[in-house]
């Protein structure tokens, strides 16, 4: 089978998680402060606080951010779980914004709408998760200006983004948000086997994270209650979880960092090729924004299907069963049935549920090959059946 994402693992990430098992520290280490510095340097943050995945990253991020019991996050439906899960670990509500059509990204102009009559409410979101999906970056811009207009914060979900711009800028330097979460999974475009980092510029949040990751425990007597004991003393001061990455990890992540932009570039000229050999086909391919440049992390397509004999599921299964690994990213959030006995009345989400009928992620990793990508193209041809 082709896989739909692969990672791609050197002699230097093997050399370096070897360096760290001969070494003194297995876990809280030199390596984990070398890998938050060196990503915060590399996409323009003040500080990165690596964790055990972007799981637990979302979910710190959520409580520095003080979301709780009453409050509501707002996410887009087209994304992995864990950016609606967050909410709910922080005893708070989630609800969903419609998507752009053109990009599949949290719709700008939807959010607005839900805002204005939200206002009207008093149920204004205390949390949006803007998700880069695929790899290219949310309209960050607009989403922040309404955020200056509404009050509410941004945690961009960069899962798929790491190494992605917008504007120019890299994806989590936050000049758009508050807070950015990379994720490490080996799915994604550069892996600590599993891992994830919080990005962000203001320092009373970087405590916070950084004491959740740890206990709630702090070390440093500055932010300690009262006079230390002695000199093995801590303080919990906060109800923190154990959400620590290990040196072993941070080591294997240090060293992918090194190729992200080759990664990026590779999966770039990959979606060029892809383009290229599907542009005849009735199917929609990728839209870029122009402010963007995307990590392509996944490339989607979407099946022009009232112009197609198949139907979505039969050419699903066709590329499945010539060998290659297509995959949909994703159900859409509010129909999972976790989602749906929450009782929450999820609406205007028609766009969403229109993209999880026509979606089809296609193969895309930085060792794939080329005779293998035009295999995939063929078996595509093939698969639509007869096609206008
Ligand atoms: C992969 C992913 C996550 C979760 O990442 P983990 O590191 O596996 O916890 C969250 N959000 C999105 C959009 C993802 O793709």
């Amino acid at each position: 089978m082709i896989p739909y994402g692969r990672q791609n693992i050197s002699q230097d990430d093997i050399d370096s998680v070897i360096e760290v098992l001969k070494s003194d520290f297995l876990t809280q280490g030199p390596k984990v402060p070398d890998f938050e510095a060196t990503l915060a340097k590399k996409v323009g943050a003040s500080y990165g606080v690596a964790v055990n995945s972007a799981t637990s990253a979302l979910h710190i991020a959520c409580m520095a951010l003080d979301l709780g019991p009453g409050d509501f996050l707002w996410t887009s439906p087209i994304t992995f779980v864990a950016s609606a899960n967050c909410a709910l670990y922080c005893g708070a509500s989630v609800d969903f914004v419609d998507i752009d059509p053109a990009t599949y990204n949290l719709c700008a102009k939807a959010l607005e709408k839900k805002l204005v009559s939200a206002e009207k409410n008093g149920l204004l979101p205390k949390v949006v998760v803007a998700v880069h999906l695929c790899g290219q970056s949310c309209d960050m811009e607009r989403i922040w200006e309404l955020s200056r207009r509404f009050g509410f914060k941004i945690v961009e979900d960069a899962s798929h983004a790491i190494g992605a711009k917008y504007k120019e800028h890299y994806v989590g330097c936050g000049r758009f948000s508050d807070l950015t979460v990379f994720s490490f999974h080996p799915v994604k475009i550069v892996t600590s086997g599993e891992g994830g980092m919080v990005m962000g510029n203001d320092e009373t949040l970087l405590e916070k994270l950084r004491c959740l990751r740890s206990h709630g425990i702090v070390r440093d007597k500055a932010l300690m209650k009262r006079e230390a004991d002695g000199p093995w003393y801590y303080e919990q001061v906060s109800l923190g979880y154990n959400y620590r990455i290990t040196d072993i990890q941070a080591a294997l992540g240090l060293s992918q960092l090194a190729r992200l932009d080759e990664f990026v570039s590779r999966r770039n000229d990959l979606a060029v090729e892809y383009n290229k050999l599907l542009t005849d086909l009735p199917i929609r391919l990728p839209y870029i924004d122009p402010k963007n440049y995307s990590a392509f992390h996944l490339y989607v397509i979407r099946l022009k299907t009232e112009k197609i004999q198949k139907s979505h599921l039969e050419v699903f299964n066709a590329m499945r069963e010539k060998g290659i690994s297509v995959n949909l990213h994703y159900i859409p959030v509010h129909l999972q049935p976790f989602y749906k006995q929450l009782n929450t009345n999820f609406s205007n989400l028609n766009e969403a549920e229109s993209y999880y009928r026509e979606a089809i992620t296609l193969p895309l990793f930085p060792d794939l090959q080329p005779e293998k990508q035009l295999y995939i193209s063929q078996t595509l041809r093939e698969s639509l059946g007869g096609f206008d």
